[in-house]
């Protein structure tokens, strides 16, 4: 049989395994060094933020910023339900409680008006939301003005999920900076990877130094070890940071292959009852992964089991976080709109090393089983 074509694999640059071999040779393998500095700024000034901490995963970013926030037992977030379980379990690590927003069919992103009806709800209950978390799904920008203009009417702070948006810019302005904290992934599946890593951005001083110091066990300046607040051991190693560093150098190639690809699925099935997700006025989209909606509710599961056949992996789209069986007694405020998504979507073959040969034996898999 073939080689497997995967979903998103990991796409070397080359000078990866210079920043690694530097690592080694000056023996730092540990969770400080000057891959991690130098990642850092390189990555802020990619994303036009003030500043960036390396960490050891996307979720721990989130992690981080509900705690800086303050949220705690008993608490309220809101959060867009149609994302990666990433994006909300750490919600629940403060002990405080999901309320999930459904999406809206343009960006698939949280729907702005819904959002606000949400807050006002929980408003007139008593129960103020500590904070908002809005998703750049698959890449595409939110309808992040919007979002973003009431999150500050209300006051609420802004927490900008963009683990899947790496270069993605909205109205100019990259995904990732709409917010008072925007987060990325580097898991090995994203559009760059460390192998596993993730950062945290934000343009205020107090909250980067913040950041470092609860991710590395908030340790008070002693010669001991002393502790007057509990910390986490999240930072990314030196290594890692490494690989991240050649990654970061080939972002906007692998954005470009990315956008190639989408291209081509898009040309090559332009004759079909199918749908892809496109870019409204003022969103640049990194298109992570391509995605489409088919007409037959058949299509999804008959196209993936013909193209698992073929030794293709193709998944379908996040399940809503309001429809899974760990979030069952959430509250949430839904329209159907991303449970329709779920049920008639498919992610394809996106990897940016993916080749123009392997595409079109996709394109051929996905047609024959259309017919
Ligand atoms: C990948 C991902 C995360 C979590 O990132 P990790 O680095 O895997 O912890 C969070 N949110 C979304 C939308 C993601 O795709």
């Amino acid at each position: 049989m073939s080689q497997r074509i995967y979903l998103s694999p990991p796409h070397m640059g080359g000078d990866e395994i210079k920043f690694v071999q530097e690592a080694f040779d000056t023996n730092w393998v540990s969770p400080v060094g000057p891959n991690i500095d130098a990642f850092e700024r390189e990555l802020a000034t990619l994303a036009g933020s003030g500043g960036a901490v390396a960490l050891s995963s996307g979720t721990a970013a989130i992690h981080l910023a509900l705690v800086m926030l303050g949220v705690s037992s008993g608490d309220e977030v809101i959060c867009q339900s149609f994302t990666f379980s990433g994006s909300c379990n750490p919600i629940l690590y403060q002990g405080a409680t999901p309320v999930f927003i459904d999406s809206e069919e343009q960006t698939w992103n949280m729907d702005p008006a819904l959002l606000e009806e949400a807050i006002v709800d929980r408003l007139k209950k008593g129960k103020r939301p500590k904070a908002i978390i809005v998703v750049d799904l698959y890449g595409m920008p939110a309808r992040l003005s919007a979002i973003k203009s009431i999150a500050d009417q209300y006051e609420i702070p802004l927490i900008e999920d963009a683990a899947e948006a790496l270069g993605s810019s909205y109205l100019g302005k990259p995904c990732g900076t709409w917010g008072l904290f925007g987060i990325y992934s580097f898991n090995g599946n994203k559009i760059i990877t460390t192998s596993g890593g993730g950062a945290l951005i934000s343009d205020h001083d107090a909250y980067l130094k913040k950041a470092k110091f609860l991710s590395t066990q908030a340790r008070d300046p002693a010669p001991h070890y002393q502790h007057s607040e509990v910390g986490f051991n999240y930072r990314l190693s030196n290594v890692c940071a490494g690989i991240g560093r050649g990654q970061l150098a080939v972002l906007s190639e692998r954005v470009a292959l990315r956008r190639a690809i989408f291209d081509r699925y898009r040309e090559g099935l332009a004759d079909w009852s199918v749908e892809f997700l496109a870019e409204p006025d003022g969103s640049f989209c990194n298109r992570w992964l391509t995605t489409l909606i088919f007409t037959d509710a058949q299509a999804p599961q008959a196209v993936r089991i013909a193209l698992e056949a073929q030794n293709i992996e193709s998944r379908p789209l996040w399940k809503p976080m309001h429809l899974q069986p760990v979030f069952a007694h959430a509250v949430s405020y839904s329209t159907g709109v991303s449970e329709r998504l779920f049920n008639t979507g498919l992610c394809l073959p996106s990897g940016s090393a993916l080749t123009p040969a392997e595409q079109h034996q996709i394109l051929d898999v996905i047609r024959q089983t259309l017919v």
